[in-house]
């Protein structure tokens, strides 16, 4: 049996645990995890003509527009040898990007991990962040040993402004305007694989697994 080779992309609302699984995936696939995050900063760092646009709307706290965002990806998916396959997470976030990296490579996996808003609310609003090594808690999935403090360098936890409740309702909102969509262009394209993020992490991926290896992908 000839071994399908993944290209991926992974998605759900923030809080889902999509960079999680993107990693599990990575490591039992033996497949490059791309994080558009990384790709950005890469850009930026190499000060290119595209990274000095970038840098502008980042630094105001903007997103980039599609145009932008498509021309960085496509550059460094050209640079990345993608014959191996890969899983991309952060990116595509709206239907024109997908269909702009449709154009590029063809999607054949389209991971979509659901949870519902107050879930990812709760899982969010309860994050705390280290001040000095900014190594991120949970006061209820991940305590830190010392309280309020961080366990790894003892400096004091705080919670950063991303996670205030009105702006993780905010980016709901927008992810069900703006992103979710997606699940309905991947379907149709056949592609689409929809899993429960409402579940221990290690439950998810073998969800994961067994609906990868129905669709004939094997490790
Ligand atoms: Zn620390």
């Amino acid at each position: 049996m000839t071994r399908t080779r993944v290209h991926g992309i992974i998605f759900g609302p923030q809080g889902c645990g999509k960079g999680t699984q993107g990693q599990l995936l990575s490591d039992r696939y033996d497949l490059p995890l791309l994080g558009s995050g990384d790709m950005f900063r890469a850009e930026i760092e190499a000060q290119t003509p595209l990274g000095k646009i970038a840098e502008e709307y980042v630094a105001r706290g903007m997103l980039a527009p599609d145009e932008v965002v498509n021309a960085i990806i496509k550059k460094r998916l050209k640079e990345i040898a993608t014959d191996r396959g890969f899983v991309l997470e952060g990116y595509p976030r709206n239907v024109e990007q997908a269909e702009s990296l449709d154009r590029l490579v063809k999607i054949n996996l389209a991971i979509h991990i659901k949870i519902r808003d107050e879930e990812a609310v709760r899982r969010l609003i309860g994050r705390r962040q280290c001040v000095h090594c900014r190594s991120v808690f949970h006061v209820e999935a991940a305590p830190s040993a010392m309280a309020g403090r961080c366990a790894l360098c003892g400096h004091a936890l705080i919670k950063r402004d991303d996670d205030q409740e009105a702006v993780i309702r905010q980016r709901l909102i927008a992810y069900h305007f703006m992103t979710e969509p997606m699940a309905t262009y991947y379907r149709q394209r056949g592609v689409l694989l929809t899993v429960n993020g409402e579940q221990p992490i290690h439950f998810l991926f073998q969800e994961l697994v067994k609906k990868m290896e129905k669709l004939g992908f094997a490790a």
